[in-house]
């Protein structure tokens, strides 16, 4: 399967859409906003902020997924 390590995640505070790379193989669960440098956690239950903020699930996510 084609696993997709770059998302667009959007900043809950601002708005502003931002590019970003995952790793395949760790959890991000830390993310500065490019704009507001908010800093980004993840939602409860979530195991990234990927998951959470982003059009794409996290390359893990995807993986368990595709299971
Ligand atoms: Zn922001």
């Amino acid at each position: 399967m084609q696993v997709i390590t770059t998302a667009n995640l959007t900043c809950p505070e601002c708005s502003h859409v931002q590019r970003a790379e995952m790793p395949e193989n760790a959890c991000v669960h830390f993310f500065e906003c490019d704009n507001c440098h908010a800093l980004l956690k993840p939602l409860e239950g979530h195991c990234c902020v990927f998951c959470s903020y982003a059009d794409t699930l996290c390359p893990i996510e995807q993986v368990e997924q595709e299971i």
